[in-house]
């Protein structure tokens, strides 16, 4: 049974070995000069494998039963067990499971050696460029006048996506996927920072804080999430921020307006915090307005507050101007800015959209092409940070890679 691989990341790799496992005779072709590149860059270097929390919630896709069907089928207790055999020492930081030395190059190493002892064939600098289906069998064509390759019995792609890669736009596996009839839903950066309208944030860049941000789009809010807020001189960034962010890239591809709410105060409820600021408003009343707000709030933001609102620092509190005071409160608890932008596919971890997965079975086997499977980020799944996007790369390859080969060899013997 002969099993072509098209792109050798993290999803390609464990369908190759996998495959291979069973006895196929995998070639993995690959663009780059090696194999894995994007595996190092994963967890700033240490490679959040996967989480042991898993719930559907922390997966978006245009169908998330079928997501579940096929993370059942490998899931994080398969995940450990595959790297373990591999030789993979894990460490379990809070449910965040990394390689015991903190180093996503172990995590390739042990991959790249188990696909060399499997005998898997790995061509690179190899750029697929079409795939062809004639008499139940795969050619393979390529860019820079590489000769085809013929008689594949199965096809698995899994080229990924643009996020994450410097200068570079384009992904082909889209093109040849939507050559052969699928559905391309338009991708978008995901686990992205976000730029807002506003010509403040330079004011604001550089600080951190707790915060609890929503998403507002049409009136409604669709997402919400609490933890560190970073703010960059052109928006908003931080973990909170990446874990909303597909939301608001997916709604701004479909020109929909989106805003951010921003709760600098996430840990006060409103009773609680409509009861603090009255009571500091008696207290407090012959303090300047900077004075007045120390403390509260980092100091780059109450200055901005201060001048949004309408006052300047020195100015002291007085019945007068008691709402101005009292609107500087309101933006700590409800900072609303419009999203226009995100930090692109360069500085993207993960790709929203990708090919429909209802144009695919369980199986991952295209529902088109008999033989032709498809896993990883080329799909239309994406997961939050925490090791998803990873558990959806090492379960979608571990599916394709055993489908592909169960087939093949029923057909053989059939
Ligand atoms: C900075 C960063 C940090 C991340 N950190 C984490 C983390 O800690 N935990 C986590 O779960 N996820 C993380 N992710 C996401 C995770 O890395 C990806 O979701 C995962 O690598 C996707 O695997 P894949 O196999 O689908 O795609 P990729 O790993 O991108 O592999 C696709 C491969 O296909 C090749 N290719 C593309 N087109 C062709 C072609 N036409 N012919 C031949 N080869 C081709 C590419 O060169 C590439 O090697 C991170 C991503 C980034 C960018």
């Amino acid at each position: 049974m002969k099993l072509a691989i098209i792109g050798g990341g993290a999803s390609g790799l464990i369908a190759a070995i996998t495959a291979a496992n069973q006895g196929a005779e995998v070639t993995i072709f690959e663009k780059n000069d090696r194999i894995g590149k994007k595996i190092l860059a994963t967890g700033n270097g240490k490679c959040n494998i996967t989480n042991l929390y898993q719930d559907i919630q922390c997966y978006h896709s245009g169908n998330l039963d079928f997501v579940m069907e096929v993370l059942n089928q490998f899931p994080v207790t398969e995940t450990i067990s595959f790297f373990e055999t591999l030789g993979l020492i894990l460490k379990n930081k809070n449910g965040y499971i990394y390689p015991y030395s903190e180093q996503a190059s172990t995590v390739l190493d042990l991959l790249r050696m188990e696909t060399y002892y499997q005998r898997v064939k790995v061509e690179l600098e190899t750029t697929v460029q079409d795939i062809r289906y004639e008499n139940q069998k795969f050619t393979l064509s390529f860019r820079d006048n590489k000769k085809d390759k013929t008689s594949f019995d199965s096809v698995i792609l899994s080229t990924g996506s643009m996020a994450g890669m410097k200068g570079t736009t384009a992904n082909n596996g889209y093109e040849m996927l939507e050559r052969m009839g699928h559905t391309i839903i338009n991708p978008y950066p995901c686990l992205v920072q976000l730029k807002g309208t506003e010509n403040f944030y330079k004011a604001i860049s550089g600080v951190r804080c707790s915060a609890k941000v929503s998403v507002e789009i049409q009136q409604k809010i669709v997402a919400e999430e609490e933890g560190e807020l970073q703010l960059t001189d052109q928006g908003i960034s931080g973990i909170v921020v990446f874990q909303i962010s597909s939301f608001v890239t997916k709604a701004l591809t479909e020109h929909k307006k989106v805003w951010v709410h921003i709760d600098f105060l996430p840990d006060m409820d409103l009773e609680n915090y409509q009861k603090f600021y009255k009571i500091r408003l008696l207290a407090q009343g012959y303090k300047t307005a900077e004075e007045f707000f120390t403390g509260l709030l980092n100091k780059k933001i109450i200055l901005l507050f201060l001048k949004l609102a309408g006052l300047k620092s020195e100015d002291i509190l007085t019945m007068e101007n008691e709402n101005l005071f009292i609107q500087v409160f309101q933006m700590m608890k409800d900072f609303k800015i419009q999203i226009h932008s995100s930090g692109g596919f360069e500085q993207a971890q993960v790709s929203g959209g990708g090919v429909c997965v209802d144009d695919f079975y369980n199986t991952l086997e295209s529902k088109f092409i008999p033989g032709f499977y498809c896993c990883g980020e080329v799909m239309d799944v994406d997961g939050i940070c925490g090791g998803y996007n990873l558990q959806w790369a090492w379960a979608s390859g571990y599916v394709a890679g055993y489908h592909a080969v169960k087939k093949g060899i029923s057909r053989d013997t059939n």
